[in-house]
């Protein structure tokens, strides 16, 4: 098997070689190149001491911000190449960082600390795939597997567990059973990670395409970093639109919803206030009124606490707080939709529509999806029409107010959304004549 390494990093292992060390390309690069994809990046692992790696580079540029861990970043082309030296990492007596990263002379030693045996493997164009733990095998079969004994491998950073997720629905793997089992047991070990590291991992699990399963089978991680969520396990949903409980809902509308952060991430929380919002009326009916409202608040909360940036939150908050708002089936309504949700947000609701239609009682989605498809079709001719729904796109800007007499403030500004409105609800068109004429009256 031979793998295509393209020639900036083929030309640094070269170069490693000739100055008398060994040096391979290692982990993800490997992997992906194994399964048929093309790799993001490639890392290279090398006998070579970092000091050794600078000296080899020295008319290069290099970045040294790795260099306690033993990686040098040489910069080619506009593009970073580690360069870590073959390593171990100690005893981890804060589940997270190793003590002391110890350099070592060998390989296998190297691939030994690393997490998964399909991140495991190392690669030379000489001597083609070295493989020490099984790893082949395991991308054959599909299969996510810890590196030597999983409960003391979590011991060491209860990441993995995230990490060991995140490639299992990447890639629509399994976790293998004695690793499976290590990340239930070892789930506590999550309180001691840093919250932006959990929020990254959890980001990249949830765009994967194996995302299902893992939710449902692994649903204690989730409670573990999230416990709001757990009140969504098993809650019954007694009503005609629901076939499944709230968090069966829930997985199956992640699934459902594109792979991009802020859908997966909006259909995860869209529901996570409906048990405090539960009635049932006397024909047996379940009622959730209001619960959009004490999602966002769970939302938020939980979103702060994953130290999410604000830009992200806020799309994430406007996706969960309408997620129930009925779509557009006209154009004014159209007009309404876009103004209240912008043109992102708007494509993105008809996905959050979507996404959670299709997690609900099939008898009446072909009759929601042709609303949805309906709606669509009105916000694409209004977004390539340029319709106008801010003030922005309105033909009356504020100094054209001041020459009929108003003065800049809130007054103008109310007198400037009221023409807007007119446009919006079609009853002005956005013409500077007609709308200065209402604004005189
Ligand atoms: P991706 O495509 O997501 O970048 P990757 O396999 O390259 O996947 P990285 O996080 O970039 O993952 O790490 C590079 C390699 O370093 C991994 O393939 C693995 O061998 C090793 N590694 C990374 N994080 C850990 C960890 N927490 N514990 C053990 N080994 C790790
Ligand atoms: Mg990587």
């Amino acid at each position: 098997m031979t793998i295509e390494i393209p020639s900036a990093p083929a030309a640094l292992l070269r170069r490693l070689n000739e100055a008398g060390h060994e040096a391979y390309v290692v982990g993800g690069c490997v992997r992906d190149a194994l399964m048929g994809s093309t790799p993001h990046d490639w890392d290279i692992c090398t006998d070579a001491r970092p000091e050794q790696v600078i000296r080899i580079f020295s008319d290069r540029p290099v970045a040294k911000t790795g260099l306690q861990h033993g990686t040098v970043m040489i910069i080619d082309g506009g593009e970073g190449y580690e360069i870590t030296t073959f390593r171990t990492e100690g005893s981890y007596s804060d589940h997270r960082h190793p003590d002391r990263v110890q350099f070592v002379s060998n390989l296998r030693e190297d691939l030994a600390r690393r997490d998964f045996t399909i991140n495991a493997m190392a690669y030379h164009p000489d001597r083609g795939v070295i493989d020490c733990f099984g790893g082949r095998e395991d991308l054959k079969a599909g299969v996510v597997r810890c590196v030597g004994d999983p409960n003391e491998r979590f011991r060491e950073d209860g990441l993995r567990i995230l990490r060991a997720l995140r490639f299992a629905a990447r890639f629509g793997f399994r976790l293998e059973e004695e690793t499976g089992r290590a990340m239930h047991e070892n789930r506590a070990l999550l309180d001691e990670i840093a919250a932006e590291r959990i929020f990254a991992e959890l980001k990249g699990f949830l765009v994967g395409q194996g995302v299902r399963s893992m939710l449902l089978e692994y649903r204690d991680l989730m409670a573990q970093i999230l416990p709001p969520l757990s009140r969504m396990f098993d809650f019954e949903q007694r009503n005609p639109h629901h076939c499944y409980d709230v968090w069966r809902h829930t997985v199956c509308a992640v699934e459902n919803a594109p792979p991009t952060e802020v859908l997966r991430l909006t259909m995860l929380f869209h529901d996570c206030g409906k048990p405090d919002c539960w009635s049932r009326d006397d024909k047996g009916t379940d009622h959730f009124y209001d619960h959009a409202k004490r999602s966002i608040e769970l939302t938020g909360e939980m979103l702060n606490q994953l130290r999410c940036d604000n830009r992200l939150k806020e799309q994430i908050l406007h996706q969960v707080r309408w997620h129930d708002l009925p779509l557009p089936q006209d154009e004014r309504e159209g007009r309404r939709f876009l103004r209240r949700m912008g043109d992102e947000g708007a494509l993105w609701s008809l996905d959050v529509h979507r996404a959670d239609a299709m997690a609900q009682a099939p008898q009446f989605l072909p009759e929601k999806l042709e609303r949805i498809a309906l709606a669509e079709q009105i916000i694409h001719k209004l977004l390539e029409e340029h319709a106008c729904v801010t003030l922005r796109d309105l033909s009356v800007k504020g100094r054209d107010l001041m020459e009929l007499g108003y003065t800049p403030g809130p007054e103008m500004g109310r007198a400037l959304n009221r023409l807007l409105e007119l446009v919006v609800e079609g009853e002005c068109p956005n013409e500077r004549e007609a709308l200065l004429d209402r604004a005189k009256k």
